[in-house]
């Protein structure tokens, strides 16, 4: 006996029935079953009961004082916290149309009396079990419910950060799914994230081009040239790292494309201001340069230009067997001319001497140097001597031709030049100095003849 009380007890069950007998019967044979009973007489003290605490199950009489078991039922189904409490109808009403009443006022089972005790047993645990699982079902989608409202928030808030990053981003931000034709090879990307910096580049916004093709309308034009890149992102899984042009509104783009998927993430940003002063740094270096190499009186090139042209073409020749030629100029009696006419006046005719002296320049190779003060001097790769004197001349008649009048010259009423040549095949028995001292001596002899005339002297080898 005592191990029965100390059994957990099954379940509670409420009996409601006007005949003491009855409630004795079935309590008793309930409670040995295990269960623990209530037992009350009418409808009002079952109604009092059950505020006090829910039963598991109620065994319910249909013919009650006051309110009957079919009101009571009726009562309890309408109530949302106690409609699912199963209800058994015992009852000595066994028409059908008692149990269908019975039945549509939502009962779960109907016992007619006289009941078998065993059978009754039974019914009681199969409602019983039903509840419970009904019960545990509800449980557990409550459950889940719960998850996936957490999920759910989780997931918008993170979607929300998503959207907050690219949202404020200054850079463009889009990522595109790749478009393949039944062989596999891909023939277009589709927008599928774009923030509104990636949008607003293409004109368009990021719902009208969420979904469209790349290779369509505006946007297409900008990632022509791209889209072979793209391809290779994808199918070689190549970062593409690139600065890129776009034409048509003259901006310069960086953009990074990394593989996503079967697509491509991509990344750019406006770098026309940056690539811009990149371009105008590049010309102000040049320039500089240019001018470092200038004479500012004479717009030729100077004399640090002359002392580095002559060593590349120096060792330019010796590489290639070639005779490198080099020409010495100077003006005649231009002390003179600048007591005659002033200094500025100087300056002005050896501009006027230098510009000159450059239009008898036939090859890109040829230049013309202010070499000092009124000395010019050419460079002549690959002309042999022969060649160099012809430019001598050419130079020395151009001259003349000017008609820079010149009052104080003993050789005409002109401005004219004495220009000395040398010219040799460079070697290492030789120097560029030994080829400029050549020529330096052909000036000299070509003044001391009388000026304004050309001379040519070979160069002095030192002896083997
Ligand atoms: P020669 O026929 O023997 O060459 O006589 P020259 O007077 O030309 O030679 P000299 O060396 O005696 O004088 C050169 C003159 O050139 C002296 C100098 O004032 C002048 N000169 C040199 N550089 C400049 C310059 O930049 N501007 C001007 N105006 N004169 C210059
Ligand atoms: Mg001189
Ligand atoms: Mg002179």
């Amino acid at each position: 006996m005592g191990k029965e009380y100390d059994a957990p007890i099954k379940g509670n069950i409420l009996i409601v029935d006007d005949s003491l007998d009855n409630l004795r019967l079935l309590s008793s044979v309930l409670m040995k079953q295990g269960y623990r009973v209530h037992c009350v007489a009418d409808g009002e003290m079952a109604l009092h009961a059950i505020r006090g605490e829910f039963p598991d199950l109620i065994l319910l009489d249909v013919v009650l004082p006051a309110i009957s078991g079919y009101k009571l039922c009726q009562i309890l189904q309408t109530n949302e916290k106690t409609r699912e409490i199963p209800i058994i109808f015992i009852s000595a009403l066994d028409s059908e149309s008692d149990k269908v009443q019975a039945f549509k006022l939502g009962c779960s089972d109907y016992i007619t009396k006289p009941f078998f005790l065993r059978e009754l047993v039974l019914r009681v645990e199969n409602q019983l079990k039903i509840y419970r699982e009904k019960e545990n079902f509800k449980k557990l989608l409550y459950q889940s419910a719960q998850e996936r409202k957490t999920v759910a928030h989780d997931l918008n808030q993170s979607r929300a950060l998503l959207a907050g990053v690219l949202n404020s981003s200054l850079d463009g931000v889009a990522a595109f799914e790749a478009i393949r034709d039944r062989w596999g090879i891909i023939v277009n990307f589709r927008w599928l994230v774009v923030n509104p910096v990636a949008a607003m580049t293409v004109g368009e916004t990021g719902d009208s081009l969420r979904g469209k093709l790349l290779l369509e309308n505006l946007s297409g034009h900008l990632f022509e040239g791209l889209f072979d890149l793209f391809v290779q992102v994808v199918e070689n899984c190549i970062v593409l790292d690139k600065e890129h042009y776009y034409n048509r509104d003259q901006n310069w783009f960086h953009i990074v494309a990394v593989k996503l998927g079967d697509g491509f993430a991509m990344n750019f940003r406006d770098i026309t201001d940056r690539k811009q002063m990149e371009i105008e740094l590049k010309e102000a270096n040049l320039e500089l340069k240019r001018q470092a190499n200038i004479d500012s009186l004479t717009q030729v090139a100077n004399r640090r230009r002359f002392d580095e042209y002559l060593n590349q073409e120096w060792s330019r020749c010796a590489r290639e067997k070639q005779t490198l030629a080099l020409i010495l100029c100077d003006v005649d009696f231009f002390k003179f001319y600048n007591d005659a006419y002033g200094h500025q006046a100087g300056d002005e005719c050896l501009h006027k001497v230098a510009q000159g002296m450059s239009l008898a320049i036939k090859r890109p190779a040829d230049v013309v140097f202010r070499y000092g003060g009124e000395e010019f001097a050419m460079i002549l790769p690959f002309t042999q001597g022969e060649g160099a004197l012809t430019v001598a001349e050419d130079v020395r008649e151009r001259i003349l031709k000017l008609q820079i009048p010149h009052d104080l010259s003993q050789v005409s009423n002109y401005v004219t030049l004495s220009l000395g040549v040398s010219s040799i095949i460079p070697s290492p028995d030789s120097s560029p100095e030994s080829l400029i001292a050549a020529a330096d001596r052909a000036l000299y002899e070509a003044k001391a003849l009388g000026r304004n005339r050309v001379k040519y002297k070979a160069l002095e080898l030192p002896l083997a």
